[in-house]
């Protein structure tokens, strides 16, 4: 079926402190923050959007600072995205790992699978982020922190999924999700949703003796694909109950409209559409400046903004 699915949309984790989050991915990675808002299903956290100049859908990141929420720290294991790649030009590998070694960010080099140079290192929550060396992603960087266009992070490479039976995932994305294997490796399998660009790429990985994963702060809670129209992400809702799986009914997240299930591996997917998009409720040079709350929770915004703590991107 098509599916009219484009990309990836977004990946999100839950992190620890809300400061050092934005110091890595803003900071560090030279990432826009397009969106500060809140965790719709618990206005009492920060959500922070990172992405290219508009937040365009297979470039965000996007995270839950939980610190001091309660929330314990996670497994990364079986069932759950191990590793986030994000994409940079080949010849700038070079300024990353000096970057890296001038933040005192420790990273091990080592290429991918299928043969690009990779450099992967932990963000300070601990989630799992490599830097892909790509040739010829044709996607504008966001230059920010000082970053030329020329080393810019293009944004988010692929996604892996670190599963038992890999099969499985790899038959539903084929089938679901406009998917199709391009590459095999030993262990891991590289599929491109709708093409094989960057932002395009879910690599599926065979579990060996891993842990199951356990959501808590370090960890990937969910990726999203990009779906074109709400009316194709309804003809998706449809299939996946047709074929008895459990999925949301559409959530409105304000930038996207949502619908969540788990793929047979057990990892939480998203398929968010592209529209209306993050200059929904500002302006595009505005973007990530203020913190924005969902209508429904403007009432509430002196006592949420009193709950949240100060940061600087
Ligand atoms: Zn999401």
């Amino acid at each position: 079926m098509d599916s009219n699915i484009t990309s990836l949309h977004h990946v999100t984790a839950t992190v620890a402190e809300a400061q050092p989050d934005l110091d890595f991915y803003v900071g560090l990675l030279g990432q826009r923050l397009v969106k500060k808002t809140v965790n719709f299903d618990n206005p009492g956290v920060y959500h922070f959007y990172y992405g290219d100049e508009r937040g365009t859908p297979g470039t965000i990141m996007t995270t839950f600072p939980y610190a001091g929420k309660g929330v314990r720290e996670g497994v990364r294991g079986v069932g759950q995205v191990t590793v986030t790649s994000f994409s940079a030009p080949r010849a700038a590998m070079g300024f990353w790992r000096q970057r890296l070694r001038a933040h005192g960010v420790p990273f091990v080099d080592e290429g991918t699978a299928f043969g690009e140079e990779a450099i992967t290192c932990s963000d300070p929550s601990g989630l799992v982020i490599r830097i892909v060396g790509t040739d010829g992603d044709a996607r504008d960087p966001w230059t920010g922190a000082g970053i030329t266009p020329a080393q810019a992070i293009r944004g988010i490479h692929s996604v892996s999924l670190l599963v038992r039976e890999p099969a499985t995932t790899i038959a539903l994305v084929q089938s679901l999700l406009d998917g199709a294997v391009i590459d095999e490796g030993a262990h891991v399998t590289r599929m491109g949703i709708n093409g094989r660009a960057p932002g395009q790429l879910v690599e599926i990985i065979r579990a060996s003796d891993e842990a199951a994963a356990v959501n808590g702060l370090g960890t990937v809670h969910h990726v999203a694909f990009a779906a074109t129209t709400d009316a194709a992400q309804l003809a998706l809702r449809e299939e996946i109950i047709a074929r008895g799986v459990k999925v949301t009914p559409v959530l409105d997240r304000q930038y996207f409209h949502s619908i969540y299930f788990r793929e047979p591996n057990g990892v939480l997917f998203e398929v968010a559409t592209r529209p209306p998009g993050f200059t929904v409720d500002e302006p595009v040079g505005a973007l990530g400046q203020a913190l924005k709350l969902p209508p429904w929770e403007e009432p509430r915004r002196a006592q949420i903004e009193s709950v949240l703590p100060a940061v600087h991107a």
